[in-house]
């Protein structure tokens, strides 16, 4: 399916199902440079290309399609964000992902830098009449921290789960724990001042309602292409139009075999225990991985609110669905271990689609 079939047939569609005009682009305001839709860029005019690596298909799916375009890898580094930051907290990912995450980017001989809120997502998520705790940032000459300007700032409390919502006031975790830490890492480091900077992530409008109105390319919150540093920063989201299939169709050309959570089942690769997950998801991991919702069930006790916004506990979640089957074993060994063993490349005519590939169970954004 093509962009343009997407921009004219299937979002003014979508748009008049959700009462919104998407028939034009939101704002045609090309001269700020900002574009509803832009699936090829001019990728030569960047001194550094950043993408926000994940760890799964999407994000991959942008790497891969920058090669395809011709960039020149030695432009690319890729970030990834610890949700669970390095603290000692196992509360919400795959134990697995950072260690994948390295060996991704070693099989595609690309730099990679982690960065993390300290504490991570059960650090901010037990905040009680505290500032912020700092961001943790990799860069090319080490780990540096940024510590929080707490003159500007007011004590907050949190004593909550992020709650399922198209804000990200109220679904936190993505904005305290990727957004800000994105932010702050592109806002700190002076090697990219006076140079040009594209920043990529890897969201699709077919993921949701919301997506399907971002723009593809605009200037990036941390844009400064006027101001002292004239740093130029545009974000930009290469796949935002592809359809699932594109996807995996790249995974496949490359030889990348699909990740983990991919292949146990889930339709999406987000954090083990995201907020989305549905009570399949739930019942999967209570039946597969046996103690494994006990944490965030003490802290719906403890909190008196529960991860789901209905105020279904956990545990009776996870009974209200039968857990999936799961077959692939190696994948099912893989998943609760930090160390990334299985091959992240197929050898040729090695590669397989997932079971959870076109399916719709698991999770919502990132
Ligand atoms: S994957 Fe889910 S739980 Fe994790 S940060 Fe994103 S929305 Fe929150």
């Amino acid at each position: 399916m093509s962009h343009a079939f997407d921009d004219q047939m299937i979002l003014p569609g979508l748009g008049d199902s959700l009462g919104l005009n998407l028939r034009e682009p939101p704002r045609s305001t090309h001269e700020h440079g900002v574009f509803f839709s832009a699936p090829s860029i001019d990728l030569d005019g960047y001194d550094r290309i950043v993408l926000c690596m994940s760890g799964g298909k999407d994000s991959i799916a942008s790497l891969l399609h920058l090669l395809d375009e011709g960039v020149d890898p030695a432009a690319i580094e890729l970030w990834h964000h610890d949700v669970d930051g390095r603290e000692g907290s196992t509360l919400m990912d795959w134990p697995f992902m950072a260690d994948y995450n390295r060996k991704l980017a070693q099989s595609f001989d690309l730099p990679l830098y982690f960065s993390w809120l300290e504490g991570g997502f059960e650090g901010e998520m037990c905040k009680e009449n505290a500032h912020g705790r700092p961001h943790k940032v990799e860069t090319p000459e080490g780990l540096i921290t940024l510590e929080r300007d707490t003159r500007r700032s007011k004590p907050g409390t949190r004593l909550k789960f992020p709650q399922v919502s198209a804000s990200l006031q109220t679904r936190w975790c993505s904005s305290a724990l990727k957004i800000d830490v994105g932010r702050r890492a592109l806002n700190n480091q002076s090697r990219f001042d006076g140079k040009r900077v594209l920043f990529v992530t890897g969201e699709r409008r077919e993921e949701s309602s919301n997506r399907a109105k971002y723009n593809q390319m605009e200037p990036h919150a941390c844009d400064r292409r006027a101001g002292l540093k004239a740093r130029h920063v545009d974000a930009w989201r290469p796949v935002l139009h592809w359809s699932e299939e594109q996807v995996w169709d790249a995974l496949e050309r490359y030889g990348v075999t699909a990740p983990v959570p991919y292949r146990l089942g889930w339709g999406r690769s987000s954090c083990m225990k995201c907020i989305f997950n549905d009570p399949t998801i739930w019942a999967t991991l209570r039946h597969h991985f046996p103690g494994s919702l006990d944490a965030i069930a003490a802290y719906e006790q403890r909190f008196g609110t529960t991860i789901h916004r209905k105020k279904i506990p956990i545990k009776d979640l996870s009974r209200q669905a039968e857990p999936m089957a799961i077959q692939d074993a190696e994948a099912l060994d893989q998943a609760m271990r930090t160390e990334y063993t299985l091959p992240v490349r197929s050898e040729p005519g090695a590669w397989g689609l997932p079971k959870g590939a076109y399916s719709r169970s698991g999770c919502g954004p990132s």
